[in-house]
């Protein structure tokens, strides 16, 4: 039969993966519209207001009537003042010309990854990984290859496993530190040791997803960039969905070398050219005042409910296997010693996907690892207020004393 007939969405489509997390949510939001009580640590974003001189900014401007379509790479000031931020913060020379502003730094991966890849390139990604990248890779034609990292050193790409899976059709990598889900931050000397391994490979691309930067509890993050070595060939992608709270304002960018910069404002131009204006007004605000000011009462929010959460479940729930995440605003946790356990209701639990629905029959929503590439784990969000927070650490004890 005619095609049109048979299959009317187009294979690549059909084949991809919904967002799980997305799938997860709209089951809490049908519990509570039911009036039951959950407590959800699922979410991506910050419980936090849109800081003050960024609200501000953004009314300005509309009070002035800023409407006309912004220029595709983005408002001059904004590609300037991130330019500046990376020069700030990480001591790397940024041109603003490097710089291309996209609706969330989704769209900026995106546009990465269709500007460096052909159909079949590959480009490797370390397990656990962020739930878009692979349905990104295969958007863009290009093929995932799936790196398993250990739990013991929490889950960093190592030298040795980096290079026991490059292949002469690599094309990139995906990097993501601060992580999500795992929270994991890479330090200098894990980065140089990858440098090592990249240096004999002038082949591959870097991707480095640095959208939780400025989310570091220990120290400071350290941005790919800083490897003067690798500048040619690495791609920055950030946003200010996290640390700046604004991520329904969706607004993002990537940093690259000048023709890919062109070849990303191309894509861009053709699919939905520039960001929101209000937004990138918006976001000028934020970049130009005192960042670490701004931050500060976040930082030390979530600090503090990392904290309270780490001493918990390793108080309560070493088979957890809980360790203190440096950065973002996430726990990975195994749910492994519970898998083939089973109860009255329930057949034994295969995956982590089986302990999700476990658990939110106990009133407890977390995201299951699967769409991370582990179906072991299981994420914990502390993105929410410490009472919540709490609340959720004893319904997840409720519920597993209840398996033991
Ligand atoms: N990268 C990572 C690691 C994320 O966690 C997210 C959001 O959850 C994004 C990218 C995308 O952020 P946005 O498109 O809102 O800028």
């Amino acid at each position: 039969m005619d095609r049109l007939f048979t299959q009317r969405v187009s294979s690549r489509i059909a084949g991809l993966a919904e967002a799980q997390t997305l799938g997860m949510a709209q089951r809490v939001r049908d519990l509570r519209s039911q009036g039951k009580r959950v407590v959800s640590l699922l979410l991506g974003e910050p419980d936090f207001p849109v800081p003050e001189p960024i609200q501000e900014a953004a009314i300005q401007a509309i009070r002035e009537g800023v409407a006309p379509y912004p220029p595709v790479p983005g408002l001059a000031p904004l590609r300037e003042a991130i330019a500046n931020y990376y020069a700030c913060q990480y001591g790397v020379p940024v041109s603003p010309h490097q710089v291309v502003i996209s609706n969330g730094s989704k769209q900026a991966i995106y546009n990465a990854l269709l500007s460096i890849l052909e159909p079949g390139d590959e480009v490797i990604i370390p397990v656990p990984y962020w739930v878009s990248y692979l349905p990104l890779v295969h958007l863009a034609q290009g093929r995932p290859v799936l790196v398993p990292t250990n739990q013991q050193n929490q889950y960093r790409l190592t030298p040795d496993q980096l290079a026991r899976y490059i292949t002469p059709r690599t094309r990139a990598l995906i990097l993501n530190s601060p992580s999500n889900p795992t929270g994991t931050t890479y330090s200098r000397e894990d980065y140089a040791a990858l440098v090592e391994v990249l240096r004999d490979h002038p082949h591959i691309w870097i991707i480095a997803d640095e959208i939780y930067d400025l989310l570091v509890y220990e120290g400071k993050a350290v941005s790919f960039l800083e490897f003067a070595e690798l500048r040619e060939r690495t791609i920055v992608c950030n946003g200010f969905s996290k640390a700046f709270a604004m991520p329904g304002w969706r607004l993002g960018y990537l940093i690259a070398s000048p023709d890919i910069a062109q070849a990303a404002i191309k894509v861009q131009g053709q699919t939905t050219a520039g960001a929101n204006i209000i937004a990138q007004k918006a976001a000028i605000a934020g970049l130009t005042s005192d960042i670490e000011t701004l931050l500060a009462p976040m930082r030390k929010a979530f600090r503090e409910r990392r904290d309270v959460i780490y001493q918990y479940l390793a108080t309560h729930h070493p088979e957890l296997h809980p360790y203190k995440p440096e950065g973002a605003f996430y726990f990975f946790l195994s749910v492994e010693a519970y898998l083939g356990r089973k109860t009255a209701h329930h057949a034994p639990f295969q995956t982590a996907d089986d302990m999700a629905d476990y658990l939110l029959e106990h009133g407890l929503a977390l995201v299951p690892g699967t769409g991370f590439g582990m179906p072991t784990h299981i994420r914990l969000s502390y993105a929410v207020a410490l009472s919540e927070i709490e609340a959720g650490l004893s319904l997840l004890t409720s519920a597993l004393h209840a398996l033991a």
